[in-house]
């Protein structure tokens, strides 16, 4: 055995077993490099007991306890005997349940279980009229442990003691034992480091081993603290490291520099300039020239723009784009859904006016021409297209995913402008980037404003412009909750509607399902849209369905987990809504229209073209209405179950209104109880409109793995000990040093272990996390 396959070694093997079962499997502990890398959940002082008070029924716990009485009866009913115990934190007690054949075979318990002894308990929480207990406890009493000698004795007394995650089957203890066991056979050339040394040294680092055996086995809680630590900064160094060599590898194919043209020649860019009917604000002016420069180097450009709801990232696409175009170059602009392919289709030819009829009367003489690919278009329309874009006589392509299928040619792609980033893939990125001879340059936007740390960690292999500001001129949009019970509210708010229509405005009315009998949320139509995102009910496990390639799946109250203890009303349905909108006094004689990801495409079109148009001012809609949609005669905005939506989502259906000269209102329908984690979205809704902080309170108020994907919980997580938003600092000195690191060796010649896991945690499976947010 190599000192590297030590890790792999099975553990039956190395915990001296090799015919045996493992019973760590359980807990996937398969192999010694598994078992080192399951981290205590907690650190119990050894003189100070569990708070009983605080267990949850339902939970597997492992409680620090004192013996208070032990008493062995036959049973009443039946055969048998019956041994209860109770343990005591000192105030809360809990009572231990045993049964046995007879009383003998309870007495070896009988004898551990002395009053006024400490022990460990290990067991599921129940309940028996009224009193919490643990039926048929693991456990462990103080100085049972089969130490060697008083000493080891006496140090035992004082450290900490690692408490495990841990199953019925196998306590806490025993996975400690097994741990011990195998760390004290382990060498440091046995473990692998990522960790250089000199970045340890830098640092001020321990060696991973080192760490290991200190956060197994802590002398104090303190020492347990510096080596978790240095094992959260190993997580972050290796994500890091991972991210600028994908970065590195992104750039190390020349691009084709499209430099802007001197003053005179004929531009798109400069015509586009001149037709807008705004000027650029200040921040897409600097954004754009940031990009510009990019743009006309032979480096390819690896940029996210971010920004406020709002704030006119489309423009400052289009503009690159056009900058390629003159440059004799193609831009491709990827969508995430249809509605919006085809809105931004049209968005793009209003701005360009004549200068997108190439070849047409009338165009421009250096006229280009924007061509839309989605997968529903009929066989000739999609064969002009593929045409288009593989003569060059469209400089702009837009599309959905259909953009990435192998019929897909372009003569000379220079620039792919990924939208809404969070719906697609890193790998759906390099596909398209595959499409260009040369590498092309790359620009992603996200919807809404994303907190830093989650920028440096998912999209850390690309440069950061943020558009912070919102046009001048806008008149903004008021937010208020409205209790879903509240007949005269609802009321109030469908008369609201009515006024705004009335006056020339739009209202949107969002629900998160389509059909009222369906079970849970809306299923993710064609475009994968119709979806809610994970883990956003108190306390409830997400379901597995939904679309994966979403990255967010669908939680309805159907599918809620055993944990999710408000009682269950149905969610509200589009079509079930738009019928009693039509029944409603206050809505009669106004004209409501249905917008789901069930229609087809055309019918979206439609619906989209008639709530435009002003001919069906109410529009009932999934959350296709989420992302980009722009109406600017919209200004009410009607969120139904509000609180089943993620924070970023509310933001961005609220930047859905509000985008002309006339007020905007938004008004979150809800029945969350005050004080639940879906209230305080709500509320924090109603407090203000700034994505930046709303963007920084979503990752607070959700837990950890849903910032990085539901990949992220278990074992097949690469991340077990960061925390995104609590470990800032950390992840900037890790990308410091992986940078310095990945620079001056981009293959990893001197660092093969970095280079090693780095392999191990891209694999496809484990890549997720990089891709889901
Ligand atoms: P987002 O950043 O949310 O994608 P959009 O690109 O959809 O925002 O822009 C929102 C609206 O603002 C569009 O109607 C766009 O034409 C308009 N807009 C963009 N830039 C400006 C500007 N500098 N001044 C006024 N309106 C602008
Ligand atoms: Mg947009």
């Amino acid at each position: 055995m190599t000192p590297r396959e030590r890790l792999e070694e099975p553990l039956t093997r190395a915990l001296g077993q090799p015919k045996g079962k493992n019973p760590l499997a359980k807990l996937g502990l398969e192999t010694v490099g598994d078992l080192i890398d399951h981290y205590p959940r907690r650190y119990d002082d050894p003189g100070r007991l569990t708070d009983i008070g605080k267990l949850v029924v339902g939970e597997h716990v492992t409680v620090m306890a004192r013996v208070v009485r032990a008493t062995i009866r036959e049973m009443r009913n039946r055969r048998g005997a019956l041994m209860e115990a109770v343990i005591t934190d000192g105030t809360h007690e809990l009572s231990l349940t045993f049964f046995g054949k007879h009383r003998g075979s309870l007495f070896s318990h009988e004898k551990r279980l002395v009053p006024g002894r400490t022990g460990l308990f290990t067991g599921t929480v129940g309940e028996y009229r009224n009193n919490r207990q643990l039926t048929h406890p693991a456990f462990l009493m103080m100085g049972e442990e089969d130490l060697e000698s008083d000493e080891e004795m006496l140090a035992a007394a004082a450290r900490p003691i690692p408490i495990y995650p841990a199953v019925a089957a196998v306590p806490s203890w025993k996975i400690a034992k097994a741990v011990r066991m195998v760390l004290d056979t382990l060498t440091e050339d046995e473990v692998p480091d990522p960790v250089p040394l000199e970045v340890r040294a830098r640092v001020g680092l321990p060696a991973r081993l080192d760490a290991l055996r200190r956060v197994h086995r802590p002398d104090s809680m303190a020492e347990a603290h510096a080596a978790l630590h240095r094992l959260r900064f190993e997580e972050a160094f290796v994500l890091q490291a991972a991210l600028a060599k994908r970065r590195a590898v992104a750039t190390s194919r020349p691009a084709t520099p499209r430099a802007l043209l001197g003053p005179g020649e004929p531009s798109l860019l400069a015509d586009l300039d001149a037709r807008l009917p705004f000027d650029l604000t200040p921040g897409q002016q600097e954004v754009g020239d940031e990009i510009a420069a990019e743009l006309a180097s032979n480096r390819p450009m690896q940029r996210l723009l971010q920004g406020e709801v709002g704030s006119g990232k489309t423009v400052v696409a289009l503009r690159a784009m056009l900058q390629v175009v003159d440059a004799g170059g193609q831009a491709a602009l990827l969508a995430p859904t249809e509605v919006l392919a085809a809105q931004h289709a049209r968005t793009l030819r209003a701005l360009l006016g004549p200068l997108a009829e190439g070849g047409m009367l009338g165009g421009a003489a250096n006229a280009t021409r924007v061509a839309l690919l989605t997968g529903s278009l009929g066989a000739k329309a999609r064969k002009e297209a593929l045409l288009a874009a593989a003569s060059g006589a469209a400089g702009i392509v837009v599309g959905t995913h259909a953009l990435l299928s192998e019929h897909v040619r372009f003569a000379d792609l220079g620039l792919v402008v990924v939208d809404e980033q969070h719906r697609f893939g890193v790998e759906q990125r390099d596909r398209l980037r595959d499409k260009a001879s040369a590498a092309p340059h790359l620009l992603v936007m996200t919807a809404t404003p994303i907190p830093r740390t989650v920028a440096m960690t998912v999209f850390g292999d690309l440069a950061v412009s943020t558009l912070t500001q919102v046009p001048a001129g806008r008149a903004g949009v008021t937010t208020h909750l409205v209790p879903a019970g509240n007949e005269r509210w609802l009321d109030r708010t469908w008369e609201r509607v009515r006024e705004e229509a009335g006056r020339g405005g739009r209202a949107y009315v969002v629900c998160p399902r389509i059909h009222p009998d369906d079970e849970g949320p809306a299923g993710a139509g064609e475009d994968g849209m119709e979806v809610l995102p994970v883990g956003y009910d108190d306390g409830v496990a997400p379901a597995a369905s939904g679309d994966p390639g979403t990255g967010q799946a669908a939680t309805g109250r159907a599918a809620a987990g055993p944990a999710g203890d408000r009682p269950q009303k149905p969610l509200r349905a589009v079509l079930e809504v738009a019928e009693e909108l039509r029944a409603r006094p206050q809505l009669a004689g106004t004209g409501i229209g249905v917008l789901h990801g069930q229609l087809a495409p055309a019918e979206k079109d439609e619906a989209m073209e008639r709530f435009a148009s002003g001919e069906l001012p109410v529009l009932v809609a999934t959350t296709v209405v989420e992302v980009g949609v722009d109406v600017p005669e919209a200004t009410v905005m009607v969120i139904l179950d509000a609180d089943r939506f993620g924070l970023s989502q509310l933001h961005q259906l609220r930047g859905r209104v509000g985008r002309g000269s006339a007020p905007g209102l938004c008004l979150l329908v809800s029945d969350a109880p005050e004080g639940s984690t879906a209230r305080a979205r709500c509320e924090a809704m109603a407090e203000t409109t700034d994505g930046f902080r709303l963007a920084n309170l979503d990752v607070e108020l959700r837990n950890e793995g849903d910032v990085l994907g539901a990949a992220q919980s278990g074992r097949s997580s690469s991340l077990k000990l960061l925390r995104i938003m609590k470990d800032t600092k950390l992840i900037e000195q890790a990308r410091t040093e992986a940078l310095g690191v990945v620079t001056a060796d981009p293959e990893l010649h001197y660092a093969p272990e970095l280079r090693e896991a780095i392999a191990g945690q891209l694999d496809p499976e484990k890549e997720e996390f990089l891709e889901r947010t």
